[in-house]
C-alpha cells in the first residue's frame, strides 16, 4: 500500500468510516461477498466500479435479492429499483471521488445514489479504485468535474461536457450533477465501510 492509500485510510477511521486495502480487485470482491449475508436485500447506485467488478451477477447467482436500475429495461422499472434499494440491508457504490484526508465526494443527478449512501440502507459499502484518491477537497471538486463528461458520454447524455469533454456549469434539462455531496463522517445510522482497491475503476 501507497503512502497516499495509507493516509486515507487513517484518516477514514479516525471519521469512523471504517476502511480496508486490496492491491487485487479479486480479493476486493471476495471480501464483499463475504461480508454481505445470503439473506440480505442489496441495493446498487450507478457505479462502473462495482458493475465492472460483476458484483451485481455474482449476488444475483447466489440468491440475493438486487436491486439496481442498470438491470431494467423499462423507465418504470428503474424508478422502482432505485426506490427498492433505498430500504436495503446493504448498499453498494462507488465514489467520484475520496481524499486523503477522508472525504467522499460524489455528484448526482436524480440524487438516489447520494441520498441512499446517506441514510436508508443499514450497511453502505463503498468500493473505491485508487485513481479516485485525491490530495483535498479542492482536488476532489476538479476530479469529479473533469471527469465527468465521461460518464455523460457513457449514458449518451446531451450536455455540453459530452460534447466538449469540459465542464461549463451548465444548465442542460439532463444535467447530472445537480446534487454534490461531502461525506466527513460516517452518517451516524448508518453503518459505513471503503473499500480501496488497487488498480484503477470507473470514472
Ligand atoms: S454541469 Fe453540465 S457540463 Fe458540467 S459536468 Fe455537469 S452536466 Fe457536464
Amino acid at each position: 500500500m501507497n503512502e497516499s492509500v495509507k493516509k486515507t485510510i487513517e484518516a477514514l477511521e479516525k471519521h469512523n468510516m471504517k476502511s480496508i486495502y486490496f492491491e487485487n480487485p479479486d480479493s476486493a470482491v471476495n471480501y464483499l461477498m463475504e461480508n454481505i449475508n445470503n439473506e440480505a436485500t442489496v441495493g446498487i447506485g450507478g457505479s462502473v466500479t462495482v458493475n465492472s467488478l460483476g458484483i451485481p451477477q455474482k449476488l444475483i447467482e447466489r440468491g440475493n435479492k438486487v436491486y439496481f436500475h442498470w438491470l431494467e429495461s423499462t423507465p418504470e422499472g428503474m424508478d422502482n429499483a432505485r426506490e427498492k434499494a433505498q430500504k436495503t440491508d446493504v448498499y453498494l457504490s462507488g465514489t467520484n471521488a475520496l481524499t486523503e484526508d477522508g472525504k467522499l465526494v460524489n455528484i448526482d443527478g436524480l440524487g438516489n445514489r447520494v441520498a441512499s449512501m446517506i441514510f436508508g440502507p443499514k450497511k453502505v459499502f463503498i468500493l473505491c479504485g485508487v485513481n479516485k484518491i485525491t490530495k483535498d477537497l479542492d482536488a476532489a471538486m476538479r476530479r469529479v468535474k473533469d471527469n465527468a463528461y465521461k460518464n455523460a458520454r457513457r449514458l449518451k447524455l446531451d450536455t455540453p461536457c459530452a460534447h466538449t469533454g469540459k465542464c461549463s456549469d451548465c444548465s442542460s434539462p439532463q444535467r447530472m450533477c445537480s446534487v454534490t455531496t461531502i461525506i466527513e463522517r460516517r452518517p451516524y445510522k448508518t453503518e459505513f465501510e471503503v473499500i480501496i482497491i488497487g488498480k484503477e475503476l470507473g470514472y
